[in-house]
């Protein structure tokens, strides 16, 4: 009989979650503390996810040798061939060994990834890419993660994941946490959103993108510029506007490139639904190569939330 279970571990900056799967990719359980990485060493990192691991095996009664391996998802620079997480600005890690150390540890196969990997490979597998060869997402956050999968697997060029949030959309464009400038995430991420929101609604106090922040620029969110524009301000519809255009050009390059089945918009933005996904889809079908004459990519909101990084590192 194979291995029957799979073990995910999705190592974030702030939370470190472990998640036992079924064969079926349900969970049977779930195990979460906080990272502390800043000021602890990688080792001891390592020896809560070990501990973690153990642990979640040991409360389930599922014997060890029905594990199939334990998948790790992190942020930053990964290189999944050597098992190293090359540089994480979230842990404060660089070089750390992470796979080769777990395993000595728990005796069992691991494996790692990016954690925008994990989530786009929990997606294409279980969640709303279910059923498609291609598919791609973007997780507009506080960057943009993301990734592709092609035939079940995810499509990997060398060390390194996919960088897709920093492809550079406008030459000498505004500056990105990279160093870069013009980077798509430096225009289209929820950061970059709130940032042109508060800076619009500053500029224009009698807006109702203003009034919904009553009287304070920081109860600006993600949120408030949807919904003033829905209302009918000039002032959000212009923004939510130029928003869409950038996000709807890093998009356009995405499908020239990859023509995935597929694209899935993760993260807060993507809660906006119908209000997001049909002027973006309007504004991309009008500018990708060929136009309708060619297939072009159905875009649709991603659906496992926040559980799609560490069912993805199980899946790996
Ligand atoms: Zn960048």
């Amino acid at each position: 009989m194979g291995k029957r279970y799979l073990i995910g571990v999705d190592l974030g900056g702030t939370n470190i979650r472990v998640g036992i799967f079924r064969e079926d990719n349900s969970i049977l359980n779930v195990d979460s503390k906080k990272t502390n990485a800043f000021g602890r060493s990688s080792k001891e990192i390592i020896s809560d996810i070990s501990d973690m691991v153990l642990s979640v095996i040991e409360k389930t009664g599922v014997s060890k040798s029905d594990i199939q391996s334990v998948g790790i998802g992190a942020p930053g620079l990964i290189d999944g061939r050597t098992g190293v997480v090359k540089f994480s600005g979230n842990l404060d890690w660089a070089d750390v060994a992470v796979v080769s150390d777990l395993e000595e540890k728990i005796s069992m196969p691991v494996k790692l990834a990016n954690d925008a990997d994990c989530a786009v490979l929990a997606e294409a597998i279980a969640g709303a890419g279910k059923g498609y060869r291609n598919v791609c997402m973007l997780t507009l956050g506080t960057g943009i993660g993301g990734g592709l999968v092609s035939d079940g697997e995810l499509l990997k060029s060398g060390p390194g994941s996919m960088e897709l949030g920093h492809m550079v959309i406008s030459i000498c464009g505004k500056e990105c946490t990279c160093g870069a400038r013009g980077c798509f995430e430096a225009y289209a991420s929820a950061t970059a959103l709130i940032r042109d929101a508060k800076a619009a609604a500053t500029n224009d106090e009698t807006s109702l993108l203003w009034r919904l922040c009553e009287g304070k620029i920081d109860n600006m969110n993600g949120e408030v510029p949807f919904v003033a524009a829905h209302k009918g301000d000039e002032v959000a519809k212009i923004l939510i506007d130029s928003y869409i255009s950038y996000l709807g050009t890093g998009i356009v390059n995405v499908i020239n490139i990859f023509r995935p089945d597929i694209i899935l918009l993760g993260g807060g933005i993507s809660n906006q639904g119908d209000y997001l996904i049909e002027p973006l889809t309007r504004y991309v079908r009008k500018r990708v190569f060929a136009g309708e004459r060619s297939y072009i990519a159905e875009i649709k909101k991603a659906s496992l939330g926040d559980d799609a990084g560490l069912l993805g590192a199980a899946l790996l």
